[in-house]
């Protein structure tokens, strides 16, 4: 017997926008210029023109499946765009401007991008580029265009709304590329049912917990994995949502979270590192008392980072997540039982990247293929399905990370618990081997940076003719501190057996970043392996 309900109710993204649009047209909109002016609006505002825009790439020539490609900040017009090229159709591409030269022509035509709308403070970027789009749009305060180029706003300007055609929610939304950190970036679409699902149960209490209640800061670019789908989490809820442009320096952040009143925030932990010294250098400069949670993600949280923000009443919340994963898998919160925990426990628990949110499960496999226990010791590397993870990559590519029975190999290595909760212990190309045995750069650097002296620190393999591998510190040390590396070494000492210490602890001015903001080993390898040999 079938159900008899409304099941071909399409999941798409015109339910999100068409909603903000009739019900919380007045939530407001803020976006911060590279120039730190702020402009205000609402989501009807960007509604309604997402509507005008669509007819305006519509008229250039964009049809059904069509990638358009955006090289912008957390701006107004990436809004309007992450709105009207998805429910004209076509594909929203976001790039990402800090990566190289050579990986974004790779990527553009890989997608087959059409057009490229770009915003004036990357035409740069853009000329770097070694592909032909067809047609560049600026987002241009100056009115200077490049030769051949259409102003966005003028774009807009001469043209009639456009009202949003039927969507199947299988169809492509959006697509963005993995780092490439090995081999090529692939490319991982996204259908309208997956953002709209993973939307959906993103705002969930036992998840993130959104509300129309919320200000939204997402300090997490909007080319990085749909700006974590916060954008359609906020047309979903009518949340407030503030842009914060391309500053996330600490000041602008909290002088922006202060401002607006901000009750939700998420980004990379290396972020929020500064934001944190900031905040300990001038506890009492700015009011953060609206702020009820800092969602962090993308790398792993060190304890010091939970603890720290603590201090200052402020509540971190560790995700786990992919591109290939839209990006929520797991979330870390506290279980109601364990709240009896003492304070160092609890953020240990904290510091775990935590259990699948609903609709998403996990499981790991040992070297031989065989399903780990959740026991919390034994590592394997961690698989994942549900509706807002990848099947496949755009033209087939990387087939090797898909199980033949429906599961996607994330790459990372996991110990997971008997309540669900996973944590990680490494990516599995960054995991030191020595003599047979693994050791976790992960828990080393969160023991390191636990350390009062030490602002940042990372580790990675390098070869040894004795053990295979030894695990290498770099560290970065809190303006005016002094440590030894025999000091740092006696502080590891207690949690670590003596063979898993870094005999290399190198001090370095700054840990060098990867394109989205974490920690680039594969920089610090080429610099103290190549060193070494
Ligand atoms: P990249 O970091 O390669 O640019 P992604 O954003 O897709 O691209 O990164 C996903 C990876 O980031 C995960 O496979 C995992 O290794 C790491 N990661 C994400 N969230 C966390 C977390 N909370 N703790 C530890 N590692 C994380």
């Amino acid at each position: 017997m079938n159900g008899l309900m409304m099941d071909d109710f399409q999941l798409s993204l015109k339910v999100l926008v068409e909603r903000a649009e009739r019900l919380s047209s007045a939530s407001p909109v803020v976006s911060r210029r590279p120039d730190g002016s702020v402009r205000r609006t609402t989501m009807g505002e960007c509604a309604g023109r997402a509507r005008r825009l669509a007819s305006g790439l519509a008229a250039l020539g964009i049809e059904d499946g069509d990638r358009v490609a955006t090289l912008l900040w957390n701006q107004t017009e990436h809004l309007e765009l992450y709105f009207a090229i998805p429910l004209m159709g076509a594909v929203i591409h976001t790039l990402n401007p800090r990566l190289s030269a050579d990986d974004l022509s790779y990527i553009a035509a890989d997608a087959e991008d059409r057009v490229i709308v770009v915003d004036e403070s990357l035409v740069q970027v853009l000329e770097s580029i070694d592909y032909d789009f067809e047609q560049v749009i600026v987002v241009s305060d100056s009115g200077s265009l490049p030769a051949g180029a259409i102003e966005y706003e003028s774009l807009i300007a001469d043209c009639e709304p456009l009202s949003w055609p039927a969507i199947d929610e299988r169809q492509a939304a959006a697509m963005c590329y993995t780092s490439g950190t090995t081999g090529r970036p692939k490319g991982v679409v996204y259908s309208h049912r997956a953002l709209v699902l993973h939307s959906l149960v993103f705002a969930l209490p036992d998840a993130l917990g959104i509300s129309s209640r919320d200000v939204i800061l997402p300090a997490v670019p909007m080319f990085h994995v749909n700006g974590w789908n916060l954008p359609y989490t906020a047309a979903l809820t009518g949340a407030k949502l503030v842009l914060p442009g391309p500053r996330l320096d600490p000041v602008s952040v909290l002088d922006l979270l202060e401002g607006e009143h901000v009750t939700f925030t998420a980004g990379v932990p290396t972020v929020w590192m500064s934001v944190l010294q900031a905040v300990d250098a001038e506890p009492d400069r700015w009011d953060l008392g609206s702020l009820a949670q800092v969602n962090l993600g993308g790398a792993a949280v060190p304890v010091s980072l939970i603890a720290g923000f603590e201090r200052h009443g402020l509540a971190i919340i560790q995700g786990w997540g992919m591109t290939e994963t839209s990006p929520l898998g797991t979330v870390s919160k506290l279980p109601a039982e364990l709240e009896t925990l003492d304070p160092r426990e609890q953020y240990e628990y904290r510091a775990r990247q935590g259990t699948p949110i609903p609709l998403i499960e996990i499981r790991a496999r040992d070297d031989d293929g065989a399903l780990i226990p959740w026991d919390d010791q034994t590592m394997g590397e961690l698989e994942i399905r549900g509706p807002w993870v990848a099947a496949a990559y755009h033209r087939g590519t990387g087939a090797d990370k898909f199980t033949d029975d429906g599961w996607f190999r994330t790459g990372d290595v996991v110990r997971i618990n008997e309540r669900g909760s996973m944590r990680i212990c490494d990516r599995a190309k960054d995991l030191v081997k020595s003599g047979g045995e693994w050791i976790s750069s992960v828990d080393l650097e969160n023991e390191l940076m636990a350390h009062g002296a030490v602002a940042e620190a990372a580790v990675i393999a390098i070869p040894d003719e004795r053990w295979g591998e030894r695990p290498l510190a770099a560290v970065v040390l809190r303006d005016g501190m002094q440590a030894s590396p025999e000091e740092l070494r006696e502080h590891l000492g207690s949690g670590f057996a003596k063979w898993q210490l870094p005999e290399r602890i190198e001090f370095v001015e700054a840990i060098p970043r990867t394109a989205t903001g974490k920690f680039k080993k594969t920089a610090l390898r080429e610099r103290f392996v190549e060193q070494a040999a």
